[in-house]
């Protein structure tokens, strides 16, 4: 029997027309339906290169089911880089061609001595979802686009940032930005292909890096496996997003270590930062002890990367209790041990429930049921509004959908992302006391 599932946690793979609108100088181009761009595009900006409506599209119909959308396909390129002054065209396909079996490969190669780069990204949205699709995008540029650095070309201390998937994560330019400074302050030079410093000049980059950071729990751990393979790029994986003073502070000693920066270079920076963190968190302790009922329990109901970085960082830094905390994201089968195990990975021997759920329904049912102990603290997607609102809780939008703000460049990520936390949840807790 068909299975509904209430409240969509991602869209299908062929959302990575989004992450490749988020390198500038790159423009998707859809072999697809007219109508999944639409629905998959959002209005939020893009790369700044263009605008996000501006997407070259096949635009297939009934007769192309029947006689097959090349013709199609080979005139839309052709027409593309006739009016689009792009660096990159990276081609990505939906479901209608992939399901009648078009030669899509053949027709990009016809583009091969083009003057410009033409590549192709299988996405059709059976295929899997936003995840998955960011990283066939990376795939695509790692087996089509980029060749090992010759010999001797390699740059000491570059270091390829990859983290969140773009638009799929609304805070994703902010926290690459932090990322990329964090890098800095050990003395590294950061390399990142998306948003405002991003760009195909950062994608030929790439090869040239010492290694990649990847900072995910498990989103592009295969693209990550394959540029070591292909490209011959070492990389060290982190598996969350670190938020606030204690997670920063370790992921800059591993990275530090990783990249064999003295330890008191590493330990003067951290001492530099954290004097700044707690200065502030001290500043406002009477606040914290004041409103110190605000919630006994907490829930995060995210992709695996916020669930994680947020229960560590609620856990760690602010010393909340968790209750049950959702992943969303259709982690694969293969991941779920590892990724449940940093549940566990907490101080004081705390260990928080997982469960990886992506009906939203179930989710709410869930929340309702369990005794918080008081007001509920939710951090999770707009589809958890509403349940919290019903056990008068504080609530905050932090995960996919976000409608509950506008996101331009703020992001959670290290020591200042922590204090960014900790604002918008105590801005949410003071209000009840007003
Ligand atoms: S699932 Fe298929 S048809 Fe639907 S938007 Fe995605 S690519 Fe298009």
């Amino acid at each position: 029997m068909a299975k509904i599932l209430d409240g969509q946690r991602y869209k299908c793979s062929l959302a990575a027309m989004q992450s490749v609108q988020a390198i500038p100088g790159a423009i998707p181009v859809l072999h697809s339906g007219p109508g999944c761009a639409a629905k998959l595009s959002d209005t939020i900006g893009s790369s700044g290169h263009y605008s996000p409506n501006i997407f070259p599209c096949t635009s297939l119909n009934e007769k192309d089911v029947v006689f097959g959308g090349t013709r199609k396909l080979r005139t839309t390129i052709e027409n593309a880089m006739k009016v689009l002054d792009a660096d990159l065209y990276i081609v990505l396909t939906g479901c209608i061609p992939e399901i009648v079996g078009d030669d899509s490969v053949s027709v990009v190669d016809e583009f091969r001595e083009a003057g410009k780069p033409v590549i192709l990204a299988e996405t059709a949205g059976f295929r899997g979802n936003s995840y998955t699709g960011y990283e066939q995008v990376l795939d695509a540029i790692t087996d089509q686009y980029l060749e090992p650095a010759p010999e001797g070309e390699r740059e000491k201390g570059l270091v390829n940032i990859f983290a969140d998937v773009p638009y799929q994560d609304l805070f994703w330019l902010g926290n690459y930005e932090q990322l990329a400074k964090l890098v800095s302050l050990l003395g590294l030079t950061p390399n990142v292909i998306f948003g405002y410093e991003g760009g195909t000049d950062r994608v030929r980059d790439i090869p040239k890096a010492e290694f990649n950071l990847l900072v995910s729990p498990w989103v592009g751990i295969e693209p990550m496996e394959r540029m070591e393979k292909r490209l011959g790029i070492p990389f060290l994986h982190w598996p969350n997003l670190p938020v606030g003073a204690f997670e920063t502070s370790k992921f800059l000693r591993a990275l530090g270590e990783y990249a064999g920066v003295p330890s008191d270079k590493v330990e003067s920076v951290i001492a530099d930062q954290e004097g700044y963190y707690y200065y502030l968190i001290e500043r406002y302790a009477d606040l914290f002890l004041e409103t110190r009922v605000m919630a006994k329990q907490f829930t995060v109901s995210a992709d695996a990367q916020y669930s994680l970085a947020l229960t560590k960082f609620l856990v760690n830094d602010l010393s909340l209790n968790p209750a049950t905390q959702f992943v969303v994201d259709d982690t694969p089968k293969k991941y779920r041990e590892s990724v449940a195990a940093e549940f566990s990975n907490l101080n004081h021997g705390i260990k928080a429930p997982v469960e990886f759920e992506t009906d939203s329904w179930k989710i709410s049912q869930a929340i309702r049921a369990h005794d918080y102990h008081g007001y509920p603290l939710v951090l999770g997607s707009y589809w958890e509004k509403e349940v919290t609102e019903e056990m008068y809780g504080h609530y905050l939008n932090i995960s996919w959908p976000v409608q509950d703000k506008v996101v331009m460049d703020e992001s959670y990520v290290g020591y200042q992302g922590g204090i960014k936390v900790i604002e918008d949840i105590y801005s949410v807790a003071v209000q009840r006391w007003n």
